[in-house]
């Protein structure tokens, strides 16, 4: 059975203050650890002071950037390496993210290096992959999405698979309120797990973690983890208040 993994992204939001308050509740708050992996990718500043917070609270809660540049070091200004990320034990990257798509300029190709440099380095990944919504108009979502998956997996062999979650996020569900109707997000999750199936095989597609993103709350959280192919969430908007997260997490 795989694990399912709930993960917080928290974008460019919160100040310090809030996210230690936020990542503090978490010592009054029960979770089934044997079943759920709990992640939180909080902005850079404050991944070294949270890790360290969290060790006090003894919770297997994961911390994970939101991004990384694909070099390993050098003249890149404003940017933050997968060694840095190691060297205060931060295990855990997103890349790909829609947003860093959309207004940064990470192409398929980049994102590919950034992935092959996560691992080079022994870092979990998040990728996420997702169509915008002229792409689902026009009946080609998946045709968009595998393709953008192969991109990103180009190159990554078989071995370092089980360091991957891939994170379904539909673009037009980000931040707007919709959420992909749980059939249609479990019709893409199982195509995502055939073409994981057609190039590494059986036994690693059926290992492989699928999670949704896209406007997961509350409510729809149960919902969603009913598909056979949905393993987990990546929350933006619900994962500000830890209330709202934390119901999430209880789905
Ligand atoms: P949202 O964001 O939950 O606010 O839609 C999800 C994401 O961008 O990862």
């Amino acid at each position: 059975m795989r694990r399912s993994l709930i993960a917080a992204n928290w974008k460019m939001n919160l100040t310090f203050d809030d996210a230690l308050s936020f990542v503090s509740s978490f010592k009054e708050f029960k979770f089934d650890t044997k079943k759920i992996d709990v992640l939180i990718a909080p902005p850079f500043p404050y991944l070294s002071d949270l890790g360290k917070a969290l060790k006090k609270i003894n919770k297997k809660i994961i911390l994970s950037a939101q991004n990384i540049h694909f070099e390993s070091s050098g003249a890149y200004t404003g940017e933050v390496s997968a060694e840095m990320l190691k060297s205060i034990g931060i295990n855990w990257t997103i890349i790909g993210h829609s947003e860093r798509r959309q207004y940064f300029g990470d192409t398929d190709i980049i994102v590919n290096k950034k992935v092959k440099k996560a691992l080079e380095n022994g870092l979990n990944v998040i990728l996420c992959v997702g169509e915008q919504l002229p792409e689902r108009e026009a009946g080609i979502e998946k045709e968009l999405v595998i393709s953008q998956l192969g991109m990103a997996l180009y190159g990554v062999e078989s071995d370092n698979i089980s360091r991957i979650v891939i994170a379904y996020e539909p673009v037009w569900a980000i931040g707007t309120g919709k959420t992909a109707r749980s059939s249609d997000a479990e019709e893409m999750h199982r195509s995502i797990r055939e073409y994981i199936r057609s190039k590494y095989g059986r036994k690693i597609a059926n290992n492989v973690r699928i999670i949704y993103g896209g406007s997961v709350k509350p409510d729809n959280i149960s919902d969603l983890m009913s598909m056979p192919n949905i393993d987990g969430a990546l929350v933006g908007g619900a994962s500000l208040k830890f209330e709202s997260f934390a119901k999430i997490i209880s789905y």
